[in-house]
């Protein structure tokens, strides 16, 4: 069996459709397939490559950790240097009241950590979540997540979840002293990129505070710069009590992490003890990674030309066929009327060498979330192939 028939044989399936290109090298914004054949990614790996594949400071890092040790034993045992450097520099990127990480494998484990820390530190059982907003695959973050359509096949899930509109007055007027925690996305990002506005955002806090229930953010795919800000909560002038991190977090090493002060963390150190558990969760190799990635985002200025590479994409993304660009920084979709065009769109483009794909609860819309490190040259190329591949979809 080849390579192709090998993956679909052992490699588990979620989808009939998978793109399947084996990718055999990737660098900066480009990656390429067993053919030679060139890709400008404008996935980054869903949010994940913030600092572009294989960044020669992050892959020094890991290089270094390799020779040193890789797993020793189970998370918060062991002073382990490359977690301890990182906690470190997060913390001194945060607000002062975000001074405690606990480092998870994935996304989907921290938003697991943050609920049951909400769910310990104020004695309440209900979570507010949002419709339309992800947060994972896991069952309790599958609980939480805002479209019944990926919940109903595996209920019965965690009771007691509220689901209400992002950005409404509904949602504000729900939390009460029962609440244990609202968990958001600063930007709704599988929704299709929907921000919410600032008064709205900080109404939420407020209600937050007033009634005792935690406010959870989750950055864990606008944090890193992805929307011209280190964190995209910075723009609401807000601070969660407890904030998500994952995806480009560990610099394309698999890491996520649920960061809170130290008097909420705390909790998890008694009745009981051991609060929450992992055995790989903030790995030594991906910590090193993760630290690396991160210091390149302070010191080179990929956060900064963000918003000026957003303004690129939608001064060239005019077409008539286009409903609508809705952007925050380099998290962009494009809408069209229907999925059927996104699909002929997407596919098109990925013959000609753009990898693009749709969002999960937007499937009518294209997804741009390339690697921050993207250049003009390729925007402008990848717009002109997007527009090509529109004009293109009626005589498919
Ligand atoms: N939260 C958000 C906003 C996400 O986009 C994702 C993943 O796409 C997750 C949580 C879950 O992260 P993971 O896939 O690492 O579990």
């Amino acid at each position: 069996m080849n390579q192709r028939e090998l993956f679909f044989r052992h490699v588990a399936q979620t989808s009939a459709a998978p793109l399947a290109l084996e990718i055999v090298k990737a660098e900066g914004s480009r990656l390429w397939d067993a053919d030679g054949k060139e890709y400008i990614d404008l996935i980054a790996g869903i949010s994940v490559c913030n600092v572009g594949h294989r960044h020669p400071r992050v892959i020094k890092a890991i290089r270094k950790q390799l020779d040193d040790y890789l797993h020793i034993l189970v998370y918060g045992e062991m002073i382990e240097s490359p977690q301890v450097q990182y906690a470190k520099l997060l913390t001194d990127h945060l607000p002062g009241s975000l001074d405690s990480v606990y480092f998870t494998n994935s996304g989907a484990e921290a938003v697991e950590g943050a609920m049951k820390l909400a769910k310990r530190v104020t004695g309440r059982t209900q979570v507010i979540a949002f419709n339309q907003s992800y947060h994972g695959s896991t069952q309790g973050a599958l609980s939480i997540i805002g479209d019944e359509y990926w919940r109903r096949a595996f209920r019965p899930l965690l009771p007691d979840i509220l689901h209400l509109e992002h950005n409404s007055l509904e949602a504000i007027e729900a939390i009460t002293e029962r609440t244990a925690c609202v968990i958001a996305e600063p930007v709704q990002a599988e929704r299709g990129v929907y921000t919410p506005s600032k008064a709205w955002m900080q109404a939420l806090r407020k209600k937050c505070t007033e009634t005792g229930a935690l406010l959870v953010l989750d950055e864990i795919q606008t944090g890193f710069g992805r929307t011209g800000t280190l964190w995209a909560f910075e723009q609401f002038n807000i601070t969660p009590d407890i904030l998500l991190l994952g995806k480009a977090l560990g610099g394309g090493m698999p890491l996520g992490a649920f960061i809170a002060g130290k008097d909420i963390m705390g909790h998890l150190t008694d009745n009981p003890v051991l609060g929450h558990i992992t055995t790989f969760g903030g790995h030594p190799v991906c910590c090193a990674a993760g630290g690396a990635a991160l210091k390149v985002l302070l010191k080179e200025t990929l956060v900064q030309e963000v918003k000026k590479k957003e303004a690129l994409f939608i001064k060239l993304l005019q077409h008539p066929a286009i409903k609508a660009v809705r952007s925050n920084g380099l998290m962009i979709a494009v809408e069209f009327d229907s999925y059927e065009t996104n699909k002929k769109v997407i596919d098109r483009c990925i013959a000609e060498g753009v990898l693009t794909d749709w969002f999960l609860f937007a499937a009518n819309c294209l997804r741009i979330v390339p690697p921050l490190t993207i250049s003009p040259k390729e925007i402008k190329r990848a717009c002109k192939v997007i527009l090509g591949a529109i004009n293109l979809r009626s005589l498919q």
